[in-house]
């Protein structure tokens, strides 16, 4: 189905990556005319940034983040802020991955000034959502979704700078997927969250589908009404892997 907002692929390299892996972002790169349909976006460890930026800087491929500090600079040692990563050469920054949220114990609010952040800089905040197993075992999918997005997106965003993922969390990494249904649904309830939360007659913002996307099942996932995308883990660390799921977002 024909997007009304131009698709999003975007790799999650997460804990990833060394000076050597510069030759898969030139693969990507290389090969990304295979894609004429989407957006491609790598987000490498904040070690790779730079290197990354300063690499795919006039081609069409874009760099972002994994995370960064709220503030723009101070006493936060092993913190990154939103400045830092504009000034390294990134357009977009995720905040709030399930990762993020479990490992460090990131609430919605965090997640909220962490996307403020982001815009204060300049920057594009990719903001992750998604229901634990328990959450989805319990029939609270819809709700928990609903209030992540009340809390982690930030009033007056648009889709200049706010993109939304739906990753639920028991589909990250484990290859299981949920169904087309299910995804259709929560998709829905956030497009519907987002219109109520945003302006007024502002362009939809893209609202991309992750966990366990892979080049044998994304067509599925891609074609369903609100998948504006996908953000990508696992798969996006394989140049060919990655422009395979990006060749697929429909024309
Ligand atoms: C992710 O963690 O953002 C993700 C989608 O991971 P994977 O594709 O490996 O499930």
């Amino acid at each position: 189905m024909a997007k009304m907002t131009r698709p999003l692929i975007a790799g999650n390299w997460k804990m990833n990556g060394l000076a050597g892996s510069l030759s898969e972002l030139d693969a990507i790169i290389a090969g990304s005319s295979s894609a004429p349909f989407a957006d491609l976006l790598v987000c490498p460890p904040a070690t790779l940034v730079a290197a990354f930026a300063a690499r795919a800087k006039g081609t069409g491929v874009m760099i972002g983040a994994q995370d960064c500090h709220m503030a723009p600079c101070g006493p936060h040692t092993g913190d990154i802020s939103a400045e830092m990563l504009r000034d390294a050469g990134v357009s977009f920054v995720i905040v709030g991955h399930s990762e993020r949220r479990a490992d460090h114990h990131e609430s919605d609010e965090i997640v909220r000034q962490k996307a403020l952040a982001a815009h204060r800089a300049g920057l594009t905040a990719i903001v992750c959502v998604g229901e634990t197993k328990a959450d989805r075992d319990a029939g609270n999918t819809l709700d928990v979704v609903g209030r992540q997005i009340s809390g982690s997106v930030p009033d007056g965003a648009s889709a200049a700078n706010l993109v939304v993922a739906y990753e639920p969390v028991w589909a990250i990494g484990t290859g299981v997927t949920p169904t087309v249904r299910d995804v259709e649904q929560v998709h829905e309830l956030i497009n519907l969250k987002l219109s109520m939360k945003l302006s007024i007659g502002s362009q939809p913002v893209r609202i991309l589908y992750g966990g366990s996307v892979k080049s044998n099942n994304c067509k599925d996932l891609l074609d369903i009404l609100h998948v504006d995308g996908a953000l990508v883990g696992g798969a996006s660390l394989n140049a060919a892997d990655f422009l395979a799921i990006a060749a697929a977002v429909p024309k």
